[in-house]
């Protein structure tokens, strides 16, 4: 075993929201202090963290300071402009690495990381104007989805395009910015896999959660999904392999759509994930402290799961149903301190233990 790095060192995050709370709160129990960047002000893991940045991500200095002040840095979102990760990995080590970010900051160069693993992907096209839009169409049917290939979250830059005749309204709505075509998966349900992969190589899944979106957010994963058995060891092959081809260190997440054809891969992302926060209350070392342990140095968790949960995303007015939440049994609450409440924001969520 590599030797962990020592109690009392400091985690520099950048990204300072919900995910990067959680992260801090589960380092401070292995004995590590955060260091949090943010250009937001009092960002949700300001309050747990033992020191915050509030600064541009194109303050070279601010940058510098914090790279300096912390012995490992990670990140709770892959948005991170390529200049300010270019100043900080030479200033100390980045885990996940950058080809994972590189990868899954571009729906398209994604995409093509995926085949190239002999994975199932959506049909797909690069759509750089109008006429490839067109052309593109053509070849892989309707329906389909345009999307931004960069700064795409929770279903935002993205069109559904039912009929050929929608095709001028969705290059209306999202031109301007690189696209992709993607075709329908005529999905039966989605499922994820929360993965880890330790300094020395090792793997680690968590068994796959199954996930509901409505308007292109997600609100409950359940676990265990509906897969069959053989189903379940693909599910967590397809992110070992995942994992191992991108020399991963840390929680990732990978997001499978389920169709009588097999698995096929949506999306993956290089952090913790919120279709993972039922380990929290399912597992005995949850995404968070798997994360810390892997970038640190520790032994992995091995991601077994002791009680079967049902997570449901607190957003927006949800929180309204605290009173009730709050006197439900068997139900873990977690909130993220957001004092502004707005529609479509994550403000919480609760872990819904299942009797076994
Ligand atoms: P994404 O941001 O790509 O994860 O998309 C958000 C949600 O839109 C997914 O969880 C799916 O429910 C749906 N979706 C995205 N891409 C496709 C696709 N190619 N086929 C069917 N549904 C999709």
């Amino acid at each position: 075993m590599t030797k962990p790095l020592p109690s009392g060192s400091t985690i520099g995050i950048i990204g300072g929201g919900q995910l990067g709370r959680m992260l801090s709160v589960a380092a401070a129990r292995l004995g590590y202090r955060c260091h949090v960047f943010d250009p937001g002000a009092l960002p949700p893991a300001g309050d747990t963290a033992h020191a915050v940045t509030t600064a541009a991500y194109d303050d070279q200095t601010a940058l510098r300071r914090f790279a300096e002040s912390v012995d490992v840095i990670t990140y709770e979102f892959e948005n991170i402009p390529t200049e300010a990760l270019d100043l900080l990995q030479d200033l100390r080590p980045i885990h996940p690495g950058r080809e994972a970010l590189r990868i899954s900051q571009d729906r398209l160069t994604e995409k093509a990381f995926l085949r190239g693993l002999s994975l199932k992907v959506a049909p797909y096209a690069d759509i750089p104007d109008a006429t490839a839009l067109d052309a593109a169409l053509a070849e892989i049917g309707t329906p389909a989805i345009l999307k931004t290939r960069r700064f795409g979250y929770d279903g935002k830059g993205q069109a559904r395009i039912q009929s050929p005749a929608d095709s001028a309204a969705a290059w209306a709505d999202l031109h301007g910015t690189a696209l992709i075509l993607e075709g329908f998966i005529d999905f039966s349900h989605e499922v994820s896999v929360i993965a880890a992969r330790g300094l020395d190589g090792s793997v680690a899944c968590f068994d796959p959660g199954e996930n509901v979106h409505r308007d292109g957010i997600l609100r409950t994963t359940t676990v265990p999904a509906r897969l069959s058995p053989a189903q379940r060891s693909d599910a967590i092959l397809i992110a070992a392999q995942i994992l191992n081809a991108l020399d991963y260190v840390g929680v990732l997440g990978v997001e499978l759509f389920v169709t009588p054809q097999g698995l096929v891969v949506n999306e993956i992302a290089p952090r913790v994930h919120n279709s993972g926060h039922w380990t929290q209350n399912g597992c005995a070392v949850d995404q968070f402290e798997q994360h810390i342990r892997a970038i640190t140095g520790w032994p992995l968790g091995d991601g077994a799961r002791h009680s079967d949960v049902r997570m449901e995303n607190l957003i927006g007015d949800d929180l309204d149903r605290l009173p009730e939440l709050a006197g439900a049994r068997h139900a873990a609450l977690h909130l993220y301190g957001k004092t502004e409440v707005k529609p479509g924001r994550k403000m919480g969520h609760v872990n819904h233990v299942l009797p076994g």
